[in-house]
């Protein structure tokens, strides 16, 4: 089954395009062995957003965090294993969790949207996709969501909403509650 709702563009042409500017980045890269670990002990948890470029918006340097994407930067399964493994593998200890102003989670109703999917496809989607109406409240839903996870460590959660219009970071603050992991 094809899923088409927009026009088709070339898309063969952009990949292309990006492969072949590929060989104009190596000489730049160089030969270089860094670590697996990441230097920062971080992690960051973002919306896939195309506006959103984590590198330049947080100086971030190659090896420094890892960089976990989905659909909102929601605290789904995918995420918290993606985080999981960040730190009882590679060392990670911070997470920082990063929304973002005009996301496209803000634009459709959760239960419309799997309704409409179910009816067209004849199957209904096995996860949520996490609509929200408030990115301030879901940025503290999602760390919240992270520093109760009893895969994660609760050692420093916190969470940011980025201005994709003119790349401010703001932090939006959630209190430390009394909630003890088991
Ligand atoms: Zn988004």
């Amino acid at each position: 089954m094809v899923v088409q709702r927009f026009p088709k563009m070339n898309f063969m042409t952009a990949i292309d395009d990006l492969v072949a500017q590929n060989g104009a980045s190596i000489k730049a890269h160089g030969h270089r062995i860094m670590p697996t670990e990441p230097s920062l002990q971080l992690a960051v948890l973002t919306c896939m957003d195309s506006r959103i470029d984590l590198f330049g918006a947080l100086g971030l340097k190659l090896g420094e965090a890892h960089l976990v994407r989905n659909a909102g930067g929601i605290a789904s399964d995918d995420a918290i294993r993606s985080l999981l493994l960040s730190q009882w593998l590679l060392g990670t200890r911070s997470i920082m969790v990063i929304h973002h102003t005009r996301c496209g989670l803000e634009t459709f109703d959760e239960s419309a949207l799997q309704d409409e999917i179910t009816n067209e496809l004849h199957v209904k989607p096995p996860f949520r996709f996490g609509a929200f109406a408030d990115v301030e409240e879901d940025t503290r839903l999602t760390v919240r969501t992270l520093r109760e996870s009893p895969f994660l460590s609760d050692a420093e959660v916190r969470g940011f909403v980025y201005d994709v219009d003119d790349g401010e970071l703001r932090e939006v603050i959630v209190p430390y509650s009394n909630f003890l992991k088991p």
